[in-house]
């Protein structure tokens, strides 16, 4: 049967997962729960439902039903931009003379040109559901922002983006589309809220962070009738909803009876990669199978590799909850680096459970070498790859290449994230050589780790 593979494998429309799958129930130690930043008792669904959908809570809080039914809604739309394809990167496996075999999922296609639609829609359906006016949200560089207002759009509910404002000012693009879809975009911090008049006294002229928005979207969204906040990752309602990345994949491999021997992905909040690899983990907990995943991170960034198991703020104001996760400290401020979305202080509770048991690695990478491996992908397979997406083709192509050095045929696969043609300033400084490689001392991150709560450490 496994004559030649083609160059896409497709799925039928048909064959689109109708459940999402909860890595959670074959976990045999749990992750940790969310505590409250006040005593740090686990919170409770009552203590949730101010803040968040309610839905997404009991989603949020359920670490042992196995699948989940897809709503019809948000099924069909899917079905506008998937299933998507699981692509084998034929041209790069004969420009890098490797006898590896490499496959791409490419998430890319749709017009927010990222995964994060796949949890938009379904976070804006249950908001939707419950009778909500509209969402709150926050974005860095801009994807799940635009993913949010696409599916706001489709949904017509009201969205309310903070958008850091150094990317608000550098991206007036994505501020546009978000606009175009109907979402009001404030660049934060802002004086619309208490916190971020407060963050404004405190430090003025400052550009913003991540951790910054969120405080200034939590307040937003408990203080404005019939609004919630909504996250684009980290949460585990975010890694369920992402395993159809995963399910699809999985669908696609057996088609042709090929068994994958290395599983990439790139690790921001973990939503993509926990997605991806999910009914990988799935095999492997419950003793089917064995696979290599790996997680890759921005070396300017190293929450994996370099930071600490332990309990933090996923926000700046310290208004969230506490969630135990691989962290540089919530007060960590990454340097100026271009992956936007891989520069998050923290990850995913899930992962980090699975990351501290042992059953994945994670490499951090340096950002020139990454622009390199986008260049050389681009050249090869056509597709602009997201700065994110390629530190998972960085890795790619190393575990590609020592194929070569030793002549094993590997099966590699990994996860493309979504397309970069937002991101040309960065490709404008590594074409002009101009890129830097930002590499946090150990002092700064002893320094930053030094003040993570007390509370559940
Ligand atoms: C947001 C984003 C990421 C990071 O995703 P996580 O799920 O948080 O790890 C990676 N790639 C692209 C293109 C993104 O937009």
């Amino acid at each position: 049967m496994s004559s030649k593979i083609p160059y896409k494998i497709y799925l039928n429309e048909d064959e689109i997962p109708s459940q999402w799958y909860n890595v959670r129930a074959d976990m045999k130690n749990k992750p940790a729960p969310l505590i409250s930043p006040a005593d740090g008792h686990a919170l409770t669904i009552e203590e949730m439902n101010p803040i968040f959908c309610e839905e997404l809570n009991k989603q949020e809080l359920d670490n042992n039903t196995p699948y989940f039914d897809i709503p019809g809604e948000v099924l069909d739309f899917y079905k506008m931009y998937r299933p998507s394809p699981l692509i084998r990167a034929y041209f790069l496996e004969k420009a890098l003379q490797t006898p590896a075999k490499i496959y791409y999922k490419f998430e890319g296609n749709n017009t927010s040109g990222s995964h994060k639609l796949n949890s938009s829609i379904a976070q804006a359906y249950y908001a939707k559901k419950q009778g909500l006016k509209g969402v709150t949200t926050e974005t860095g560089a801009g994807q799940w922002g635009t993913a949010l207002s696409m599916a706001c759009a489709y949904f017509n509910l009201d969205c309310k983006v903070f958008m850091v404002k150094v990317s608000y000012e550098q991206k007036p693009f994505r501020r546009e589309v978000m606009r175009t879809y109907g979402a009001t975009v404030t660049p934060s911090p802002s004086n619309t809220t208490k916190v971020g008049c407060k963050i404004l006294a405190d430090h003025p002229g400052t550009t913003g962070s991540l951790g910054c928005a969120i405080s200034e979207a939590v307040e937003t969204a408990v203080t404005t009738p019939g609004y919630r906040y909504v996250l684009g990752s980290v949460l585990s309602q975010v890694v369920l909803h992402q395993s159809i990345i995963g399910l699809e994949t999985k669908k696609a491999l057996e088609k042709y009876d090929i068994k994958p021997d290395i599983i990439i992905g790139c690790a921001g909040g973990g939503s993509n990669l926990g997605g991806f690899a999910a009914p990988f983990f799935g095999e492997i907990l419950r003793g089917e199978a064995n696979y290599k995943i790996i997680g890759v991170e921005p070396s300017s960034c190293p929450s994996f590799t370099r930071g600490k198991y332990a309990y933090d703020f996923c926000d700046t104001g310290m208004i969230c909850p506490l969630a135990k996760m691989y962290t540089l400290g919530s007060q960590f401020i990454p340097s100026a680096n271009h992956a936007g979305g891989l520069r998050f202080h923290g990850i995913s509770p899930i992962l980090a459970q699975l990351y501290h048991d042992g059953y994945f690695e994670a490499r951090a990478v340096e950002q020139s070498s990454v622009f390199e491996a986008a260049t050389q992908f681009a050249r090869t397979e056509g597709i602009l790859p997201a700065p994110e997406s390629s530190h998972a083709i960085r890795v790619a192509l190393d575990e590609a290449i020592k194929c070569k050095e030793s002549g094993e045929e590997k099966t590699i696969i990994f996860n493309l994230t979504g397309t970069g043609y937002y991101d040309l300033k960065a490709y404008q400084q590594y074409n002009d050589k101009t890129m830097t490689d930002v590499i946090p001392s150990d002092d700064a991150i002893k320094d930053s780790l030094s003040k993570l709560p007390k509370i559940g450490n």
